[in-house]
């Protein structure tokens, strides 16, 4: 029975009762409204007990459905290398069976999601050719094409999706997914025209396009439905315009053709650069206007997403009848608390995502997920690490920590929690270091989440102690007298050039200003032609070319990569970056590094031939790397050396001790909060599971 006072007896608002409310699933019911859409982690069938536990944190967490990611159901769908999830014969149950277990542990609901990548997968690990409505090139970069199937094709595939959904029961899901968002699948690319040319009855008008999805839907719920609810998942929006489905168009049509048909519709935006918006590009709620049809054309329940992370909007977007369902990937990862939280009234304490979509980087790096807030994320099973719980102190040991980072703050947040005497010291007026600064560049506004939860944190510490404005030498550092001693100064950028490209300082005669990214954000203004060098290729020189056009210079980019900003391919938004910079009027030189400044010229050289071109630069702004700030660890470390009284442990962490991104500073200085007072000579870093070798 849902009281409404949670576990440890605070009651939560009556205003977010709403959210709380039990809601039937075809034959099944979620205790809540808090649903974990599907989503990937890098770690599926390739590292599955930390997918599981994972998984199973979050149900403890209060979300009343998890989802796996996509699961293959099929080797002729082999998205290898992509460490997503696998059902392709029985074998590949207890990995499921696993996940399933720790969902249900937690009283949640668990749903799969079988997919069937189509043209878009590219076999190279199961060599099989690629199945696709039409003959077409694969959706991947390999050299290959996907052959139009025919009628027994669609045959089989029918019958891996019901082998596939009765494994699924056996492993134990209660529900069921049809999968037919994101572009991705074989069932959007029969639905869509642009992958769909054929012409028997699985192709042109709109009933024969959607007729293989109404199939695969009727056989699952025919032989799962009695027991598992059957949920489809669907993109009514393409942001493609007459290219592409529309909300008010064909997307609309077909949920109107499949209104009660399934148990649960689950829609969203296509693809999915689309569907996982960075923050710089959209806020919190950037769906809502493509999916709140659905609910008047369907009587089953609707989830959507888009980044909900305030409970007032939820409860909004219940009462407005635009959802039944709060979904979310991101904001579960970052705090896979948050309906617990909400429950129990403790909504300061909600870890906000922030929308950097470093989740989305491990995807593509075929890695296991991490996130910038939550760094026990991917690590619940390998370290043991919870979002919540974390050892009590081993001693009465005091701390010292210099910087106020992210990977500072962190430190004392987590140091704090575990129960030891903090004193955070920052030079500065202000929490945050680099995201505080950061958090100001055009579009990085919520970046400053992470330093707002961990101010909050700590301020409600008694046993962290924050000083602002104190810069700290090494002999006052010494002079403290805490035991460990955590140096976390930072990084600033260098000024020479030095990166990837470059192995030598930059030659310059004077001519041209040089100004470092620390320097435009600590308020240094640009004159003239601006040239920006970005050898760095994640945000930094695309948002600073954004600023500095926007302050009216003219403003080249030169880059060594083919695009701007090329790693942000991995965060879903290098197109974006690209086209915003192009119609703002951003210069663009692609395939150059910067070999000098002299008369007034930055002087770039083609990467492959290279060719020299000039260009008028009053301004030089390389972005291309950071020079660790610690000079004050290696002050004490001599002051110690030369006999001072020394600490226990004197340590650096995050940026000061190599440079990284910001979900690397907060790992680090958890990470050094973890394992304070541990055994140092335990055996591994990390559990790992190793493949079995079979007995031939
Ligand atoms: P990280 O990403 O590793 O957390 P940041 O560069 O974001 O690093 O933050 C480093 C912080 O350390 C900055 O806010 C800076 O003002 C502070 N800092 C640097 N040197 C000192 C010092 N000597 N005493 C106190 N704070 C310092
Ligand atoms: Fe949100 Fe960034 Fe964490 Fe992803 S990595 S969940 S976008 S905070």
């Amino acid at each position: 029975m849902d009281t409404g006072f949670a576990a440890t007896g605070t009651r939560r608002d009556p205003r977010f009762d709403v959210l709380f409310e039990p809601v039937r699933i075809g034959p099944v019911v979620a205790r809540n409204r808090f649903y974990q859409v599907p989503h990937c982690n890098g770690m599926g069938q390739r590292y599955p007990s930390p997918m599981a536990e994972m998984r199973g944190v979050k149900a403890e967490g209060g979300w009343a459905v998890i989802s796996t990611e996509e699961v293959e159901i099929h080797p002729a769908g082999d998205q290898s290398p992509w460490a997503g999830g696998r059902l392709w014969s029985d074998e590949d149950i207890p990995v499921h069976a696993k996940m399933v277990d720790r969902i249900h542990a937690h009283g949640s609901l668990a749903a799969i999601e079988p997919a069937f990548a189509g043209l878009n997968a590219p076999n190279r690990f199961s060599r099989e050719v690629p199945l696709a409505p039409s003959n077409r090139v694969s959706g991947h970069e390999d050299p290959l094409q996907a052959r139009a199937m025919d009628k027994q094709d669609i045959r089989n595939l029918r019958r891996w999706f019901v082998d596939a959904a009765k494994r699924a029961r056996t492993a134990g899901f209660d529900i069921v997914y049809v999968y037919a968002g994101h572009d991705l699948n074989v069932l959007s690319h029969f639905l869509s025209p642009r992958h769909n040319r054929r012409t028997d009855e699985y192709g042109g008008s709109l009933e024969n396009r959607v007729r293989l999805f109404r199939e695969v839907l009727e056989e699952t719920k025919e032989a799962v439905g009695d027991t598992c609810a059957v949920a489809v998942r669907f993109a009514v929006e393409e942001l493609l315009g007459d290219e592409g489905r529309t909300y008010d168009g064909e997307g609309r049509a077909v949920v109107e053709m499949l209104a009660d048909l399934p148990d649960l519709w689950d829609v969203n935006i296509a693809a999915w650069e689309n569907d996982s918006q960075t923050s710089r590009f959209a806020k919190a709620g950037f769906q809502d206007s493509f999916i709140s049809f659905v609910k008047q054309v369907t009587k089953k329940p609707v989830v959507g997403v888009g980044r909900y992370t305030s409970p007032d909007a939820m409860v909004s977007l219940i009462r407005t009848g635009v959802l039944d369902f709060i979904g979310a990937a991101r904001p579960s990862i970052a705090d896979p608390f948050l309906p617990k939280k909400v429950e129990e009234g403790r909504l300061e304490d909600i870890r906000e995502c922030i929308g950097c979509n470093i989740c989305v980087s491990a995807d593509f790096t075929n890695t296991p997920l991490r996130c910038t807030q939550n760094p026990t994320m991917g690590e619940e099973w390998r370290k043991g690490w919870h979002p919540e719980r974390i050892a009590p102190k081993t001693s009465d040991d005091t701390l010292l920590i210099v910087g106020a980072g992210p990977s500072g703050l962190e430190a004392a947040r987590a140091l704090g929690q575990r129960g030891y005497a903090v004193t955070l010291a920052e030079a500065g007026t202000e929490l945050g270091g680099r995201v505080a600064r950061e958090a100001r560049l055009p579009g990085l506004i919520e970046w400053k989440r992470v330093a707002d939860y961990r101010a909050w944190q700590i301020g409600q510490m008694p046993n962290v102690e924050t000083y602002l404005d104190s810069r700290l030498s090494a002999d006052q550092v010494l002079d403290f007298g805490a035991d460990h001693v955590v140096i976390a100064t930072g990084a600033r950028w260098s000024d020479t050039g030095l990166g990837r490209e470059n192995h030598a300082p930059i030659p310059r005669d004077g001519s041209v200003r040089v100004l470092t990214p620390d320097d435009i954000m600590d308020g240094a203004r640009a004159e003239g032609p601006v040239v920006i060098y970005d050898d760095d290729h994640y945000y930094m020189g695309g948002v600073l070319a954004e600023l500095l056009r926007d302050q009216g210079h003219e403003v080249t980019l030169v880059t060594p990569a083919a695009d701007v900003s090329h790693w942000t391919h991995f965060t879903l938004e290098q197109h974006r970056i690209q086209k915003r910079i192009i119609e703002i009027g951003v210069n663009i030189l692609p395939l150059h590094s910067v070999a000098a400044l002299s008369d007034g010229k930055a002087v770039a050289e083609c990467s492959y031939t290279g060719r020299p071109r000039e260009m008028a630069c009053a301004t030089f702004v390389p972005v291309t790397m950071r020079d660790p700030v610690d000079g004050l660890f290696h002050q004490v470390q001599a002051l110690i050396y030369g006999g001072s009284a020394a600490p226990k442990s004197l340590t650096r962490i995050g940026d000061c001790l190599a440079p990284a991104t910001i979900a690397h500073a907060v790992y680090s200085g958890h990470r050094y909060a973890r394992e304070l007072g541990e055994d140092p000579t335990g055996p591994v870093a990390f559990r790992r599971e190793l493949t079995a070798l079979s007995p031939d």
